[in-house]
């Protein structure tokens, strides 16, 4: 006996033991899919309200949009959250910084793509574009 302490009736009781671990497994995945969608769900709009606040705290205190920004991204990568197209061009990929136009960033048009230029690491980020037929 591995166990020595063991009463009679614990032994007895460990199919129904097994059974209930067993099903408290089943409920507990049932438990963590809901929860995730739910969290999922408040984290997005989180992540949404993170970044309309950083766009308008930037004009007045830029480190505080930068905050936003991290606290944006680490809410998203932990959910699994797709940012949109326009709140990906809101910082930068490589430092992470809020881009505010002519104050921590530069924008451009360049051969057909819009070159966001990060003025506090320096990194380029072209994005294309398409050009407006011209009308003959
Ligand atoms: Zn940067």
């Amino acid at each position: 006996m591995h166990s020595p302490s063991l009463s009679a009736s614990a032994r007895h009781s460990r199919f129904s033991d097994f059974v209930s671990f067993k099903y408290r497994m089943n409920y507990h995945g049932v438990m963590r899919r809901k929860q995730k969608a739910v969290f999922r769900i408040i984290a997005k709009s989180r992540v949404n309200r993170l970044f309309s606040l950083a766009g308008e705290v930037a004009s007045a205190d830029l480190r505080l949009a930068d905050l936003y920004v991290g606290r944006a991204l680490k809410v998203a990568q932990k959910f699994n959250i797709q940012l949109t197209s326009a709140q990906k061009r809101l910082y930068c990929k490589h430092c992470h910084s809020f881009m505010l136009p002519s104050v921590s960033a530069r924008i451009r048009l360049q051969h057909g793509k819009v070159v966001y230029f990060c003025k506090r690491c320096r990194h380029m980020m072209r994005i294309p574009y398409i050009k407006p037929r011209t009308e003959n």
